[in-house]
């Protein structure tokens, strides 16, 4: 009962949004129910890489992810709209080479148990530590300091789904939760 009120809620708000600002499919990065023109200046997020982790405040499709040679994403919570296409780019702003600090980011179903698949991708180097089985819903390639990568891929329900990079030992520090609303 509580679900299907949420999604009622959900498909309000969008219709709304649809209904006030048509189509703004450009403005991807700031897309939220309050995208009035009063509220012109950007969000812009900081480029730089931080040792802290940052949790997203507004759902945007367009997501910019970086990870470091400290083995680290910048960011621990993303949230996304349902249903609708995701842009992810994965940025690895430090030095080192993929073969000693690779970072990838890998997408896994709802309740995937994250330690095991974590367990079963370190014997994945060929595949680029993306072990064979059905818990990815998308996945970036494996990248090297100074290097980025994007993917597209769309999360058709509503859920928490965890993100980690499956680099042997990295899913201890390297993971976060994607919320798509
Ligand atoms: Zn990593």
């Amino acid at each position: 009962m509580k679900k299907t009120f949420n999604i009622m809620t959900i498909a309000c708000i969008t219709g709304l949004f649809l209904a006030s600002c048509g189509n703004s499919a450009d403005n991807s990065a700031t897309q939220n129910e309050h995208a009035h023109h009063e509220h012109a200046a950007e969000t812009s997020e900081p480029t730089s890489s931080t040792a802290e982790s940052t949790s997203a405040s507004t759902s945007s499709n367009t997501l910019v992810v970086e990870s470091n040679d400290q083995m680290q994403f910048n960011v621990n919570e993303l949230k996304v709209k349902a249903g609708e296409p995701i842009h992810l780019t994965l940025k690895h702003v430090g030095k080192m080479a993929k073969e000693v600090m690779g970072h990838n980011l890998v997408v896994l179903k709802a309740g995937s148990d994250v330690t095991k698949f974590a367990e079963s991708a370190i014997n994945a180097k060929d595949t680029d530590y993306i072990p064979a089985g059905g818990e990815v819903i998308a996945h970036t390639k494996l990248i090297g300091g100074g290097e980025e990568t994007s993917i597209d891929f769309t999360l058709t329900e509503a859920g928490t789904y965890d993100f980690i990079c499956s680099f042997p030992g990295h899913v201890g520090i390297m993971k976060g939760k994607i919320i798509a609303e």
